[in-house]
């Protein structure tokens, strides 16, 4: 289920690198290259899903992998305490830059509301 010139399909698939956090058979986590916070995770599903307005209800259990995932990696992170905002872009008005959904996990200072 994964797309040959997807960015995230191949991390998924190790061909490209990536600094994991935390995988599991639904979800992958991972460093993201151009950090926004001190410390910024992406969480992905394996499957390869464009993004949450393509999800469907058969997509339900790794949407909720995903969540908790991204609950873990900022645990593991050490954002457990701190806090921390868990992002998901949609689309061009959101500034999704890849089409392979994904939520980031950003923390390590104050974050502004409303967001940008
Ligand atoms: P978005 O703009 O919401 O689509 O987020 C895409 C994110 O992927 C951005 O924060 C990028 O910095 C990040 N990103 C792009 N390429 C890589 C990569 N090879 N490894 C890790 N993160 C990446
Ligand atoms: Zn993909």
């Amino acid at each position: 289920m994964s797309t040959p010139d997807c960015l995230f399909c191949k991390i998924v698939a190790k061909a490209i690198p990536a600094k994991i956090v935390l995988e599991n058979d639904h979800v992958l986590a991972f460093e993201d290259i151009r950090p926004m916070a001190p410390t910024h995770a992406l969480v992905i599903p394996k499957k390869h899903i464009v993004g949450i307005h393509d999800a469907t209800p058969e997509d339900a259990a790794v949407l909720g992998q995903v969540l908790l995932a991204a609950r873990d990696a900022a645990e593991k992170l050490g954002l457990g305490e701190g806090g921390y905002r868990l992002v998901i872009n949609q689309g061009d008005d959101a500034g999704q830059s890849v089409l392979h959904l994904h939520c980031h996990v950003l923390g390590g200072r104050p974050m502004a509301w409303p967001p940008g």
